[in-house]
């Protein structure tokens, strides 16, 4: 009997998540090592991640929404801690307030509304030079967080990825707040910020990218692998004569006879047009380019120095993320999120 399977894949290398986050948790020093698994782990699969980091030790997570919060509740256990990052709207009380999980609050609004409802343990952001979500720095933000039950007081870096003087400048902002509200835990850094030192831990810092084989900073190149390994299926080889265009508009024209193989994968599923005429993928060994468009389920590459791929067979995609990266112009992060639902996912 055989099982369904899907014509492109994603390999997952389990023992390579595990390993990030190790290597993420020595650097952390005494901080411990979060996970944050929002969008799905990184378009890798929450529930599998989640399972995988616990096993590890693992105990502090992080999602954006409380559907993504309400997918996991069920791993949930004494002394695991899940935060939602965008804190609580009007319409997600209901949910929140019979959740396992716990807000990240981020507005004045959002505190009196935790408040009045006795929401029990909370999380607090505070913005110290993103301006994105958080309280105001400047404004009394003890204040405001009196009569909160707080667990953590987060902040998030905005440029830990360069080197600036802003992170210098958010690092003292966070550590003038530790010093004056009190929480039960400080945390700021991100993948990122790891890198930059410990003096950026505290109590826990909250990975995302590193933990799924992305080098933000170049200190982490020594100690991350790369996790997400895509693949996609020959669906057909063919002859293209000198000559010949190949693909959508006609963008790549065949120099010499040529062969292809047409291989189930494209826009749909996160393999953007800016992999067209610069992708690679690979037959063990041997490099082979992209040719032409991407299209919405396909792509075609050059197969004429490999005449032993054939129609049913497996290609890699080359997909280590740095590098990958360059070529595209895409972040790591859209690299990660945007491959779709029709991989299917398979960790080993
Ligand atoms: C996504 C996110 C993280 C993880 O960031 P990475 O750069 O992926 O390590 C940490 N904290 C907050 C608030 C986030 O939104």
């Amino acid at each position: 009997m055989t099982t369904f399977a899907a014509p492109l894949r994603l390999r997952l290398d389990g023992g390579a998540l595990v390993n990030n986050w190790r290597w993420l948790q020595r650097r952390s020093g005494t901080a411990a090592c979060g996970a944050a698994i929002k969008a799905d782990g990184y378009g890798t699969g929450a529930v599998q991640v989640m399972r995988r980091l616990l096993d590890a030790g693992c105990r502090d997570f992080f999602v954006s929404s409380w559907t993504e919060a309400a997918s996991l509740e069920h791993l949930l256990q004494d002394g695991v801690n899940l935060s939602v990052f965008h804190g609580v709207r009007v319409e997600d009380m209901g949910r929140a307030l019979s959740s396992k999980a716990r807000p990240v609050l981020c507005t004045a609004d959002q505190i009196a509304r935790w408040k009045s409802a006795s929401g029990g343990l909370c999380d607090v952001m505070v913005d110290t030079g993103m301006n994105r979500l958080g309280l105001d720095r400047r404004s009394d933000v003890a204040a405001q967080m009196s009569g909160l039950s707080v667990s953590t007081l987060l902040s998030h870096l905005a440029s830990g990825d360069e080197d600036t003087d802003l992170s210098t400048q958010q690092l003292e902002r966070f550590s003038d707040l530790r010093a004056h509200v009190p929480a039960g835990r400080y945390s700021l850094a991100n993948s990122a910020g790891i890198c930059l030192g410990q003096p950026y831990a505290f109590d826990l810092t909250r990975p995302g990218l590193a933990l799924y084989g992305g080098i933000p900073r170049p200190e982490a190149s020594e100690g991350i692998a790369q996790v997400v390994f895509p693949q996609a299926q020959v669906l057909q080889r063919r002859f293209v004569p000198s000559g010949d265009s190949i693909g959508y508009n006609a963008t790549h024209l065949a120099r010499t006879d040529t062969e292809i193989a047409v291989l189930n994968l494209g826009y749909a599923d996160g393999y953007l047009r800016c992999f067209s005429g610069r992708g690679v993928v690979s037959a063990g060994e041997t490099h082979l380019p992209v040719v032409g468009r991407v299209s919405m389920d396909l792509i075609a590459v050059d197969v004429s120095a490999m005449p032993s791929v054939k129609e049913g067979d497996w290609l890699d995609i080359d997909y280590d993320l740095p590098a990958a990266s360059a070529l595209s112009g895409l972040s790591q992060y859209e690299l990660l999120t945007s491959l779709g639902p029709r991989f299917d996912r398979v960790w080993f």
